[in-house]
This record gives structure tokens, sequence and C-alpha cells, in this order.
């Protein structure tokens, strides 16, 4: 909804730059049904005037007028040290559509771009697009993509490649960074529009509330608490989990050097630019722990509006002391459900835990093997089972199976009715890597077809597709890994 704060100190009037010849690199009907865009046969929006919007060379179409597009400023630790002010760089919000607020990212120079050129490439546009219609069909808060337009325009990064623009959409982009910009310039007033509009737009359960702010801080910091323990759930590393790039909404938002596991390694870094770690696999949950206590911060101040600085202080580290349980309370809800059980018994942190010592101790698929789970059956040899031969220990494995089968035994459902839900829950197709790289390559050469094959499969990544099963494979051994930075 609306981001309506106006003024010189809060956003900026912008227009797009013009993109030259665009063209369709990649449109998602889903996302555009969502925010009533008619479509014509072949799935493009009925009005081609939306190709021009979306490239950044007009600001209507029949439908819809975008007359006041704007860039708003934040500010943000990066890589755990403050980094002052920064702000859409190369995003510009065109405006409201429906209940969500659509932005264009890659659409040139904004009073924010600072040594940026404002635009995207190519490459980083095709893997936003497609992990955001991913994660969304995955069921994970996410902004949505709805195209990519590609053009010949050059732009210079290691080496020069060409430009494109990723439209995408959101209920809001406001990020953590946000409130504390507004912080870092003790501007109490701004502060307080922001978390006003947030209430208003997002979180009216505060509206009822005696603390409304803290009710707030508490509605954002469980979110994100629960969306991290759905990004662990897939396998999903963010790679740049910058204040800037938290959404106060839960979202996942800023993909960049993200990546989906293969094989499994607890401490995977999927940044190749993160030389220390800070943003692996394993340390997601602490960092957004840290960055909820950076939001925190900004907090203060608003609290003090209703009670006591020592009070404000106490009352918000409470609540940041929740989030390694809520957290954990979703991570265990949500591996349960990976692993078929239904009743919750206090063995099966073990059992899941020992699992994935296993996996990391042997690299295993993270993908392959939750979804091959639901072959196993309550009367199951374990010798028969083939997941089996994934792990080096085969005694171990051996060891856990036994113990999981007679877990499943315990449990009422039957294992048809089990194999149906876990493969609900595991996906079969995840964004890998090497896949969007073949898809990028493609582009590259002008030919669109396997985003749009990604696209659809990533749109239902449960089902089985038979003719697809090598895109559930992970990456043949002998395929050098591509490393993926943050340079976008
Ligand atoms: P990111 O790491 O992509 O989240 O970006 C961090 C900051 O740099 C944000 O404020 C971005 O808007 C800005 N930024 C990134 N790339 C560019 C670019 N090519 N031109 C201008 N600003 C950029
Ligand atoms: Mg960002
Ligand atoms: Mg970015």
């Amino acid at each position: 909804m609306a981001f309506t704060l106006r003024g010189d100190d809060v956003c900026q009037k912008t227009l797009p730059t013009p993109l030259p010849d665009p063209y369709w690199v990649a449109f998602s009907p889903s996302a555009a049904q969502c925010i009533g865009i008619p479509l014509s046969k072949n799935a493009l929006p009925s009005d081609p005037k939306w190709l021009d919007v979306l490239a950044g060379n007009a600001l209507e179409t029949e439908k819809n007028q975008f007359l006041d597009p704007l860039s708003t400023v934040y500010s943000g630790h990066q890589f755990g040290v403050w980094a002052g002010q920064l702000g859409d760089g190369r995003a510009i919000l065109l405006g409201d559509i429906g209940d969500q607020e659509l932005q264009l990212k890659g659409a040139g120079m904004t009073r924010y771009s600072r040594m940026g050129d404002g635009r995207a490439v190519l490459r980083s546009s095709i893997r936003e697009f497609l992990c955001s219609e991913a994660m969304h069909a995955l069921g994970i808060p996410t902004s949505r993509a709805l195209a990519v337009v590609g053009s010949k325009l050059p732009v210079r990064r290691e080496t020069i490649e060409t430009a494109a623009v990723c439209s995408r959409f959101a209920p809001s982009f406001i990020r953590i960074g946000h409130f504390e910009h507004f912080a870092s310039l003790q501007n109490l007033v701004r502060l307080k529009e922001l978390a006003d509009l947030l209430i208003a737009d997002h979180f009216t359960e505060c509206l009822q509330s005696k603390a409304p702010y803290l009710e707030l801080f508490k509605g954002i910091l469980g979110r994100n608490a629960k969306l991290l323990a759905q990004w662990q759930a897939v396998g999903f590393c963010h790679g740049v989990l910058n204040s800037d790039n938290i959404s106060v909404l839960g979202l996942t938002i800023d993909y960049g050097p993200f990546g989906f596991l293969d094989q499994f390694q607890v401490d995977h870094i999927c940044n190749h630019s993160d030389h220390s770690g800070r943003y692996a696999y394993h340390r997601q949950p602490q960092i957004m722990h840290w960055n909820m206590a950076c939001l925190a911060s900004a907090f203060l101040p608003l609290l003090e509006l209703d009670h006591s600085d020592k009070e404000s202080q106490d009352l918000l580290h409470a609540e940041i002391d929740t989030f390694p349980v809520i957290y954990a309370q979703e991570w265990q809800r949500l591996f349960r459900a990976k692993l078929g059980l239904q009743q919750a018994e206090e063995s099966d942190i073990a059992l899941i835990e020992n699992l994935m010592q296993m996996m990391h101790a042997s690299r295993v698929d993270f993908t392959g093997l939750f979804r091959g789970l639901s072959d196993i059956k309550k009367d199951s040899e374990i010798t028969s089972i083939r997941l089996r031969d994934e792990f080096v220990d085969r005694e171990q494995i051996d060891q856990w199976l036994g113990q999981y089968i007679h877990r499943l035994q315990s449990e009422s459902l039957s294992d048809h009715a089990r194999a149906l839900l876990m493969n609900q829950t595991n996906p079969k197709f995840i964004l890998r890597n090497h896949l969007a790289q073949v898809a990028i390559e493609k582009a590259q050469q002008d030919d669109f077809t396997e985003i749009a094959t990604l696209l659809s499969l990533l749109n239902t990544p449960y089902d089985e597709h038979p003719d697809f099963e090598s895109y559930a494979l992970p990456p043949p051994i002998d395929m050098p890994l591509t490393a993926v930075s943050c340079s976008s």
C-alpha cells in the first residue's frame, strides 16, 4: 500500500531513465494476475504499453497511471558495520497497483545512486525474477517479480554486459534501514510517521494495543524469525543480510548473490565476496537476530514516547530475546513436517539434527534427500532404502533409518497419506545455481525459452514433472561452480 511519506528528507521524485529498444526477457503471468494486469493468449499483457512502462519508458498504460514515481532514502549496516546513508540507488517506486507497490529495479540513476550507474545487468535481473517467483511458489514470503525487460544497452561491471530492468512488487518495500536512517538523524517525527504508516497499512493489530510501537516491533521480529526458519527449511542462503536488505514485513527482498544449497554444508557461503562467512547458511538466523537488535535501537525513541528510558530498553531487550525462541519453534515445526511427523516428540529434534550432521558429513543433496524421505515406509527394509547410498558412513545412516522407521510406526498416518503430505512440503524443484546459469547464458544469446521452462517448473515445485527429471538433480560433479558475487 502507498508509501505516503513525502519531503526532501524522505524521498525524491525520480523519473526512470529510458531503456533503448526494450524487449521481453521474462514475464510472470501469475504475478500479473495477482495485480490485475489483463493478459492476452500469449501470456503477455494485452495492453502493449506495459512493455514501455516496465522498461522505464512510459508512465501510463490504458488502465494505470504512475505519475509520481520516486526513490526513497534509507541507511543501514553492511557486513556488520554502519554504512550511513544508502537509499534506492537503482530502484524506482512507480506507484500502487492494487494493494501492492510496483518498483523498477535498474531503471537508471536516482539521487541515492552514489557511485553506481542505477542499472542492473541481465544476469542478476533474471536471477531475481526466477527466485522471487520460486520462493512465492514455495510459500515463502517474498517480493514478487513481474517481468524482466532487456535491452542492448551496454553496462560496465567486471566485463561489459547488457542492461535489464526487473519489475517487482510487494505490499511495502520499507526496510530496517528506513528506520535506522531516521533514528541516526534523531528525527523522531519521521520515525513516528514511518511506524504509523506501517501500523495503519500492515500491522493493524497494533491499533488496539496500549503500546503500539512495542507491538509493531514484536510483529516485525516475529515475521522475520519465521521467515528465517522457512529459508533454512528449503536450504536458501540470501547472501547479503545487511540491514538495508531486510523487509519490515518479513519478506525476502533484494535478491543478489543468493543460493539454494545443493550438497548440504552447514557453513556454506553463497556470496563469494563474503570472505568471513558472515552470511553463511548456519549463521543466517543469528544474523537476522542481530538485525532485529539494530531495529530495536532505531525503535528506542518511539518506545520512549510511552515509557521511561529504562523501561523502554528493558521492553525491547525482552522482545529481542524472543527471536531465538520463535525461530526454534518454527524450525522444529517445519523440519518435523519435512520428516512427515505429525505428533511432536521431544526426541524428534535429535533425530533431525543427527540427520543433518550426517548430510553435512557426506555432502548429501539437501533437496533430493528430503524429497526422497517420502519413499520410506513403516515396514521398509533398511538395506532396500535407496537414499542410504548417499551417505559415506552406512552404519550410521542405517542406525538413523532404523530410528526413523520406528518413529514413523508411532504415527497414525498411513504411508500413502504421509507421502502425499511430505511431497507438498519438500519441493522437488528449486532454483539451483547451475540451472539459472544455463537460462542466463541462453538469454545472453537472445534465447529466453529456458527462463520460461524454469519458471513453469518453479511455479509448481512440488509436482513430479516426469519429463524434467534432470532439473531435480544436483549439478554434475565435473561442472565448474559459478561464482556469484555482489556485482549485479
Ligand atoms: P545491494 O547490495 O544490492 O543491496 O545494494 C546496496 C546499495 O547500493 C543500495 O542502496 C543499492 O541501491 C545501491 N546500488 C547497488 N547497485 C547499484 C547501482 N548499479 N547503481 C546505483 N546504486 C546501486
Ligand atoms: Mg539492497
Ligand atoms: Mg540490490
